[in-house]
């Protein structure tokens, strides 16, 4: 290989500025939000590694194609345009747009399940447990066991625990409406699940005559670690492999927000037209008309060109490299990662960076903190405060501390990234002097969002 460097594979055309805080500003911020990072203005955050669902950067194209999108209200040309995209990707021939991936959850999932029935997955997402859980419905998670070891290095740590799926749907006959796959998995930062994996429960699916839907939301980011890791698909297209991916299953819901490059979207797209009538009308209740659910046609529009341009192998290629760079970077500064880095989270564990906070002082949280009080980055803490709490209101460690940077497609450069990384290890540097957390203030559930906190 010629260069080293992983370049942007896009030109710049609008730009907006960094927000740039002193360490100072940033300390009376902190202060004020209670120490928790979902309680900032992102005016005041440099690097916003929150999330990278509705974060993306889009092209000129696609707000080209905002500004000639028809909004009739029935039958807009944009619709029509959406659709075929959607079918030409997917192979699906029916398509339901929806405002957002758990609106698509909700529909489905409403009206193809009963209280007292269980939905396997690979992982469940947390709006797809919700969604389910909400219905009485039992959300079952079998990922592999390597995908259950946060330091394995594995190929395919999303792939499905196939013998574990065959007994499940055996002791559990006639009580799975469908099953899913998450692809990629997010639960551990979007480890992929292989195109073997996908057809051997496809057709574990097909023997037990159960449904298989894929929570299709990174279906491009997943085709392509096929093609990069799976042995005899190197030489075959991003789209192709995407293509054969969707062939495995019954339909997807898809959260568009991802690997769709939109702010805003989703869809539901089925192969057969046996759930399509209520699904229709139950959409005109709760979305809209089925020709734009719940979405403006400029929001159609800047899917369709979105969910082609994700698939060019440029692009995936700098995807991939951009978060494996993160990673590596991290590595070398001493900050441990989970391996391998997934497609678009890099995770660092903070227990065995910050060994000397024990897990009541919340050691990511501290790290989350120090992250935005020294250089502006906003994480996200997955450890003991998002999941510590016992119903009784207890206090029991989780699995793991991490800190997870989500990272949002098109919208920082190579620069950027090592200027994190330049923090971060000033950061690792001085490790032992950073302190934990205790919790001033915390609501009966979902306490991350919320919650208070005040350094020990
Ligand atoms: C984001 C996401 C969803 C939910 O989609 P929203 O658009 O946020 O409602 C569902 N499943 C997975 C795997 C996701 O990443």
């Amino acid at each position: 290989m010629k260069h080293r460097t992983i370049i942007e594979p896009f030109k710049i055309k609008v730009v907006e500025p960094l927000p740039m805080r002193t360490v100072e500003e940033r300390e009376r911020i902190l202060a004020e939000v209670g120490y928790n990072l979902f309680g900032l203005h992102a005016a005041d955050v440099t690097f916003d590694f929150l999330t990278d669902s509705g974060t993306s950067a889009m092209s000129a194209e696609q707000w080209g194609a905002m500004m000639v999108a028809d909004e009739s209200y029935a039958g807009s040309r944009s619709f029509y345009r959406f659709e075929q995209v959607v079918q030409r990707v997917t192979g699906y021939r029916h398509v339901i747009p929806t405002h957002q991936g758990r609106a698509a959850e909700h529909l489905l999932f409403s009206l193809r399940c009963k209280p007292g029935q269980l939905v396997p997955s690979n992982n469940h997402f947390d709006t797809t447990r919700a969604n389910l859980e909400q219905l009485g419905v039992e959300a079952v998670d079998l990922v592999c066991a390597e995908g259950r070891d946060p330091t394995l290095d594995h190929p395919f740590k999303g792939n499905m625990d196939v013998g574990r799926l065959e007994a499940f749907l055996l002791e559990h006959r006639g009580r799975v409406p469908f099953v899913m796959m998450t692809i990629t998995n997010n639960t551990g930062g979007g480890q992929p699940v292989s195109l073997e994996n996908l057809r051997a429960v496809s057709s574990t699916c097909k023997a037990h005559g159960i449904p298989l839907l894929l929570d299709a939301c990174r279906f491009a980011e997943n085709a392509w670690f096929i093609k990069v890791r799976e042995p005899g698909q190197g030489e075959r297209s991003a789209r192709d492999i995407a293509r054969d991916v969707f062939a495995t299953a019954d339909g997807c819901l898809v959260s568009a927000k991802k690997d769709g490059l939109v702010n805003i979207g989703g869809f539901i797209a089925l192969r057969e037209d046996s759930w399509l009538g209520d699904l229709r009308n139950k959409l005109i209740l709760t979305e809209g008309f089925p020709t734009y659910g719940g979405l403006a046609a400029r929001d159609l529009e800047a899917l369709a060109v979105g969910l082609d341009e994700v698939l060019d192998e440029r692009y995936l290629a700098y995807r991939e490299g951009v978060t494996r760079y993160v990673a590596d970077g991290l590595s070398r500064c001493g900050v441990p990662t989970m391996r391998p880095p997934g497609g678009h989270a890099v995770y660092i564990d903070a227990r065995a960076l910050l060994p000397h906070i024990p897990a009541h002082e919340f050691p990511a949280q501290a790290l989350a903190i120090e992250l935005f009080r020294a250089e502006g980055i906003r994480s996200c803490e997955i450890g003991s405060v998002m999941f510590g709490r016992t119903p009784d209101g207890g206090f029991r460690p989780a699995a793991l501390e991490l800190v997870r940077l989500a990272l949002p497609r098109r919208v920082y450069t190579q620069a950027h990234f090592d200027y994190v990384l330049e923090g971060i290890a000033d950061i690792a540097a001085r490790r032992e002097q950073l302190r934990g957390v205790r919790i001033t203030y915390e609501p009966p559930f979902l306490r991350h969002f919320t919650a208070r906190f005040a350094p020990v």
